[in-house]
């Protein structure tokens, strides 16, 4: 297996005499006049989007830059098969190559993770989530009403059991981390599916500490009562002890579902091990490809034995047909997470985000939990006078990319916010380290310390509106363009 350490893109073919980039100039470039020929517009926009990727400092805590071989693995004819249901086993004739490429990405994802099982279909980290849910939902109650009813299948209950079954799946119950305490929206929150299938009772974090409090959750799970526990964060900068965590779903008997979207890199990684990887402790974990994992756009399920069948049911039940060329890429992605090299990648990105964390910390920010240890930080922007959204939008004509997210208790809402979430996992890929991330840290806090609400015609601040002090902007984005130029982005990938 070669060893993505060297290269910025993940993968090192040298050995093969092949600079990956370079020979993916000719090829790219030739596809996009062969877009163009067709539709000018979208060669010039995806041209624009690398210029673009290239000139921004990236810092979106979910984003990433996945290897060429991964990219070009999502252009071909695998995208031309319909292959519902799972491998050897498959509603439509003639599924044999989608039948080698969804195993081999299975077969990479359960040695990667070292799960019992892994299904690689769904298209992304909510459909992950959906699937996860459904299979939850066979095994634990869908299964054993069927058995108390004497019926094989659903075909088999008659009208009055039928609603008995609709019934028993009415009242089920969640508990996910809160939204504002850095859960996702998929982990039972109202304006998603999951808080209208399920009754939820979301957990947040200690007002003091920022920190997940185990004994006040399992207090509220012992009342409560849910069939599943969801841990999992989209922006919580610190990391979870999964051992606890099942600790208490036992007690209560819920089944424990963690969600490692945002994190799956660090566990592929081995920089979350013991209690820290969820993968041993959870009965079924979701996660997202794209993130961390630095892979394509995509999700996956692991699972225990136990949950396998009603995990592989994932599609048609709740998902469209498989991505044929989107599995091919997630087996390269998986390959290149399984060597040294992602290991000694995943570890800079959680080693950057503690320098970006004591950079901005030095430089007067406030970070919820005063700081991070996993791949991310949660920039509390009130003592600026900003809103998330000012910091944000401020950020960005400057050529910093991050986005506002709420912080614990959020006066300002959903919507305009208090915080901004920046992470590491992308500039490290383009090979930042501590150095670079402490100017980051530098270009944020005098964009953010330049920045003023406008004061609205009846003397209030603004919550959407600013002014930057002049040549402020400017100044960050040459000082970006030194450290992005330093680190470039597919070096050799001329499109021109
Ligand atoms: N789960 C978590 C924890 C996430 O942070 C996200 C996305 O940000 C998702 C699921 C959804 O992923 P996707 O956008 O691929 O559906």
């Amino acid at each position: 297996m070669t060893d993505p350490a060297e290269s910025t893109t993940g993968v090192d073919l040298s050995a093969n005499n092949i600079d990956i980039n370079t020979a993916a100039a000719p090829v790219y470039r030739q596809m996009l006049d062969i877009i163009a020929a067709v539709e000018p517009r979208v060669a010039e926009a995806t041209r624009q989007e690398l210029v673009d990727q290239r000139a921004s400092l990236k810092l979106i805590a979910s984003e990433n830059y996945a290897s060429l071989p991964v990219l070009m693995t999502m252009g071909t004819w695998l995208s031309d098969k319909y292959a519902e249901g799972t491998i050897g086993h498959r509603f439509y004739a003639g599924c044999r190559n989608i039948d080698t490429v969804e195993a081999v990405a299975a077969e990479h994802a359960t040695a990667l993770f070292g799960a019992e099982h892994a299904y690689v279909q769904p298209h992304s980290g909510i459909d992950a989530n959906l699937v996860a849910y459904w299979a939850i939902l066979q095994h634990r109650v869908e299964s054993p009403t069927l058995e108390r009813l004497g019926a094989a299948t659903v075909n088999d209950l008659t009208e009055s059991d039928w609603e008995d079954l609709r019934r028993e799946f009415n009242r089920q119950r969640v508990m996910g981390m809160s939204l504002d305490a850095g859960g996702h929206l998929t982990h039972g929150f109202r304006h998603n599916i999951s808080g209208k299938m399920f009754e939820q009772h979301a957990y947040g974090t200690d007002p003091t500490t920022g920190l997940i409090d185990y004994d006040a959750l399992r207090e509220a799970a012992r009342e409560f009562k849910p069939l599943i526990i969801v841990a999992g964060y989209s922006a919580y900068p610190r990391r979870v002890n999964f051992a606890r965590m099942r600790d208490i779903a036992d007690e209560v008997g819920a089944t424990l579902m963690v969600d490692m979207a945002h994190f799956a890199g660090l566990v592929a990684g081995k920089v979350f091990t013991g209690e820290e990887n969820p993968v041993p402790y959870a009965h079924v974990v979701s996660s997202t490809t794209h993130k961390s994992l630095r892979g394509p756009r995509g999700g996956f399920v692991l699972s225990t034995k136990d949950y396998a069948p009603a995990v592989d049911k994932g599609c048609p039940m709740v998902l469209g047909g498989p991505l044929g060329h989107v599995m091919a890429a997630k087996a390269l992605a998986f390959a290149e997470a399984r060597t040294a090299g992602f290991q000694a990648y995943a570890q800079s990105v959680a080693d950057n985000a503690k320098a970006l964390a004591e950079g901005l910390l030095r430089r007067g920010a406030q970070l919820v939990t005063g700081g991070t240890d996993n791949h991310l930080v949660l920039i509390d922007v009130s003592n600026f006078g900003l809103t998330g959204r000012q910091a944000e939008s401020a950020l960005l004509d400057s050529g910093i990319v991050t986005n506002r997210n709420s912080v614990p208790r959020d006066p300002n809402g959903a919507w305009y916010t208090s915080g901004v979430r920046i992470g590491t996992p992308a500039l490290t890929t383009r090979g930042f380290g501590a150095a670079e991330f402490d100017t980051v840290a530098e270009l944020i806090v005098d964009v953010l310390k330049s920045t003023t609400p406008t004061t609205t015609s009846a003397g209030a601040a603004s919550k959407a509106k600013y002014t930057i002090a002049d040549g402020v902007p400017e100044k960050t984005m040459s000082r970006s363009a030194e450290i992005l130029d330093a680190h470039p982005l597919y070096p050799g990938l001329t499109l021109d």
